[in-house]
């Protein structure tokens, strides 16, 4: 057995090595490489995910399972080993459903796609990346087929990247929470909106970004382990354990913008940072999924870095690093600016209370998309309908209407939105849980310290990877995913805010 498992993780960390190798390019096309390098860029990924795509799909891998599933069943559900064996077979089993041919041509065909969307956001152009957004929408309906029996064809998408879940059980979920969240934010928006001209004055990015830095390492960020660097949309992508980078957008205009990008940021790396290290270069070494992750990054980003505690300590730093801008400005204010609510319309921008509905938009409409009963070119009237509908607002360009995400403009139309706000529901979850087992990381927070809650989520999330899927994991924690806490969260916090 010792010598199929040990073949099985050397042929898995070749997979590894070369989809780090597309993580890397990704990361340099996301940050520094020049627009002359798009083509030959997207050739490079094109051939590095075949190559991935023919080794995890090698008969020698679909064999070394085979071989090795009688004896991992026998053993405990989280055994190391067993779990590899478990989490490797289901990988397998979906990447030979799909044909190398086609994830040579969707990667190209997104590179392409990326590409043309970076160009046309700032030039509000919806109609230059449209026939391109067509074939991706195809490419997405196609790549659904290669597995038949869902009930709706974004099913499949959707169980890529957060597995279990389905378009039925998420539109449960999304309709319960939207029917707390519409009268919240309707009685949130009747009172005096709160000032955040605090946060839209001039603030240099260096000072912006040596105090992000600060933020990131007090939570736990290692340099060591990473580092931080510009782009358009941030992200965080990991090479190795030792290598787990986060990138970030600043706007010398908006204080918030960086600020926030690089908590959110960093709350995805030290997920990935406090996965056990002994599952690098495997499947099991890595966040289990989006849902899960983005629990996470709004965990630091919201739950610890918007609160009062939070600032409390900080805030008084932050007024040292920019005291023109901000020795006029009381906590209080801060405090309220940084939790401002308002019906606007931009997702990463948006507050935590109408964050959701936003997400819920972009849920509906690539969902029509997959169904057919939406036409591309009728998306950015339908887009602007819906935000009139749920926010109130009508964006006046594409580029602050359908063109904001680049979701669908790199990747699958189908399954990249859901797990925003099923993340939201279940960081609520597990920070209650925290607090409740550790009373203690409240007072922590607002003392600048981070190690407890820290401590507590690597044991509960980070360590265990992809061992659990996100099912099993949040069965362990806390039940079953639900909109309960994080519905006692918006209301606790935003109803003192507001006095409501
Ligand atoms: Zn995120």
């Amino acid at each position: 057995m010792q010598e199929k498992l040990n073949r099985l993780s050397h042929l898995l960390k070749e997979v590894d090595d070369l989809e780090a190798a597309s993580s890397i390019l990704h990361w340099d096309q996301s940050t520094y490489m020049p627009a002359g390098g798009a083509v030959a860029r997207g050739r490079q990924l094109a051939t590095l995910s075949r190559l991935a795509h023919e080794k995890i799909t090698d008969d020698e891998v679909g064999q070394l399972l085979e071989a090795l599933e009688p004896w991992a069943v026998e053993q405990p559900y989280d055994d190391d080993d067993a779990s590899l064996v478990r989490v490797t077979r289901r990988i397998y089993d979906k990447a030979v459903m799909v044909p190398p041919a086609f994830t040579a041509e969707f990667h190209s065909h997104c590179s392409q796609a990326y590409d043309a969307w970076t160009r046309a956001r700032p030039e509000d152009d919806f109609a230059a990346v449209a026939p391109l957004l067509e074939k991706t929408v195809d490419l997405s309906r196609r790549l659904a087929d290669y597995f038949p029996g869902y009930d709706h064809i974004a099913d499949p998408l959707i169980d890529f990247s957060d597995y279990g879940m389905k378009a039925a059980s998420v539109r449960t979920l999304f309709a319960r929470l939207r029917q707390e969240l519409v009268p919240l934010v309707e009685a949130i928006c009747a009172r005096p909106a709160a000032d955040h001209t605090c946060l839209r004055q001039h603030f240099p990015k260096a000072g912006q970004r040596a105090f992000g830095q600060m933020l990131a390492r007090a939570i736990g960020y290692d340099f060591e382990r990473g580092r931080q660097d510009e782009t358009h949309h941030p992200f965080m992508t990991r090479f190795a354990a030792g290598d787990v980078r986060i990138t970030t957008r600043y706007k010398e205009e908006d204080l918030a913008e960086g600020l926030f990008s690089t908590i959110h940021e960093a709350g995805h790396a030290l997920y990935e940072l406090g996965v056990e290290p002994g599952f690098d270069g495997l499947p099991l070494g890595r966040g289990t999924s989006s849902g899960v992750h983005e629990s996470q990054s709004r965990l630091w980003e919201n739950m610890v870095g918007r609160s009062r505690g939070f600032w409390s300590f900080f805030y008084p730093r932050l007024q040292e690093a920019f005291p023109a801008q901000l020795a006029e400005v009381d906590l209080d204010r801060f405090y309220r600016a940084i939790n401002r609510v308002e019906r606007s319309l931009i997702r990463t921008d948006a507050d935590e209370v109408t964050y959701n509905l936003h997400v819920m938009i972009r849920f509906d409409l690539e969902l029509a998309l997959l169904e057919g009963s939406l036409a591309v070119v009728d998306l950015p009237a339908a887009w602007n309908e819906r935000y009139r509908q749920d926010l109130g607002v009508i964006p006046e360009s594409d580029g602050d209407g359908v063109l904001q995400d680049v979701h669908w403009f790199a990747g699958v139309v189908g399954g990249a939105f859901q797990g925003y706000t099923l993340g939201n529901m279940l960081a609520a979850q597990l920070f209650e849980k925290a607090c409740q087992e550790r009373p203690d990381i409240p007072a922590d927070i607002a003392a600048g310290r981070f190690d407890g809650l820290g401590q507590w989520l690597v044991e509960a999330v980070y360590r265990h990877g992809s061992k659990f899927t996100a099912p099993e994991l949040i069965d362990r924690l806390v039940g079953r995913l639900s909109t309960d806490a994080i519905v006692r969260y918006l209301r606790e916090k935003f109803g003192a805010l507001y006095e409501i």
